[in-house]
Parts: C-alpha cells; structure tokens; sequence
C-alpha cells in the first residue's frame, strides 16, 4: 500500500533531524492509473515524470480534477516536446544544453507560462549521460539568465555503483557557488542521504509505488 511506503519514507526523514526536510516528488513514470490515483488518494500532489507523452497520458485529465497539483519533469527533454512540456509542467529539472534554453525561453514567452527551470548537471562526468559538465555551469546560467528564464535550482542522477554521497555534496557546494536555493536528488536508495546532504526536492519512485509496471 502507498500509504504504508509513503509513512516508512516520512520516517526515515523524521529520523536525519533535518529542520526542513525536502519536498518528496512522487516519480509516477511506468505506473498504472490505479497506482496513480491511490497515491492522490494519500494527499500527494507533487509528482514527477520523464517521458512527456507518458505524462500528458497520466495528467492532462487528472489536472483538472487537481488544480494543486505540481507537475515536475525530471527525464530529458527533445526539442519537438518543448511545447507539450511547457504546456504540462510547472517545474523542468533537466536543462542540459544551451539550444534548449533558446526553445524553452521561446515556448514560455509565447505561453505566458509561469515555469521554473533546474539545470541538470553530470556531476559524475559521464559521457552517456545527460546534464551539463560542471565547468559549463558558469556559462549555462548566465545563458539563462540573459533569455529570462527562471532558473531556482541544480538536479543530479549521480553515477550507478558509486557513493552518491559525494555527488550530492558537490552539487550542493554548486548551487551555494551561484546562490541557487533548490537541489532536487535523492531516489529511493539514497534520499536519505541526499537529504542530509542538503536535498530540497527528492525524487522517489519505487519505495513509493512499488515496482514499475510498464
Ligand atoms: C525513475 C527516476 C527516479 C525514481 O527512481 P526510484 O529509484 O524508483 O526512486 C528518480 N529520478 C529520475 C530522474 C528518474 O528517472
């Protein structure tokens, strides 16, 4: 049950002390619409997705029904769905190269959209994975600023199979670096120390939902 997984995961951040502990994104990517409205059914109201088409199927309609809700996509972004994603989703985690902030400042000018962009950055300096290098950062920022668009915020999805401990805390020294107040890290396996590490959004799908279906 939701509601069993969501008191363990509150309890868990209960016990690290923490004095304001992070926002939990519920990540609903692969999971069925009954899955989707049990969660709903807890009170929760932030969630997040990868895949833009998969959102639109889970949200367009549920939107209605919940105006609170706030939508975040945390999975990479492909120019033709800039629209749709600006269209569907109140906060983007996963700006990652400068063409993107040319299409995003575009498409939130001619919507009147009130959105908040997070960079993401590949602290772990992958060449497969998405995310700025982290000596761009400087730069991508100020690329963003000069386009008006309202960046609050550095996400992370550090390397498999490596201590994230240390990339949480690099991305926290970065975003102190450039007076961002948001951090969005932490899954299911490390939200704890992610947000001992200073996480204000974590990002929890399995421990939550159980195991993805699709
Ligand atoms: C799927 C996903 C998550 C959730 O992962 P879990 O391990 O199931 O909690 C978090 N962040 C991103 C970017 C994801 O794609």
């Amino acid at each position: 049950m939701i509601i069993d997984n969501l008191k363990t995961i509150q309890a868990a951040l209960k016990k690290t002390g923490v004095k304001n502990p992070p926002q939990l994104i519920a990540v609903s990517k692969q999971q069925s619409d009954e899955a989707i409205d049990e969660a709903l059914s807890c009170g929760l109201r932030v969630f997040g997705e990868n895949r833009v088409q998969e959102a639109e199927q889970h949200w367009t309609a549920r939107r209605a029904l919940y105006p609170e809700l706030q939508l975040h996509l945390i999975g990479p972004l492909q120019r033709n769905k800039v629209a749709a994603a600006v269209r569907l989703f109140d906060v983007i985690q996963t700006i990652d190269r400068v063409s993107l902030i040319d299409e995003l400042a575009h498409e939130v000018e001619k919507q009147q959209k009130n959105i908040s962009f997070f960079i993401q950055v590949n602290t772990g300096n992958e060449p497969q994975k998405a995310g700025v290098d982290p000596a761009q950062l400087h730069e991508i920022l100020s690329y963003a600023k000069n386009k008006n668009l309202n960046v609050t915020g550095l996400m992370c999805i550090p390397p498999v199979n490596e201590a994230t401990g240390i990339h949480f805390t690099f991305l926290k020294k970065l975003a102190d670096r450039y007076g961002l107040k948001n951090l969005s890290m932490g899954m299911s396996d490390d939200f704890v120390t992610a947000t001992l590490s200073g996480a204000t959004h974590i990002r929890i799908g399995s421990s939550l939902f159980g195991a993805r279906i699709i």
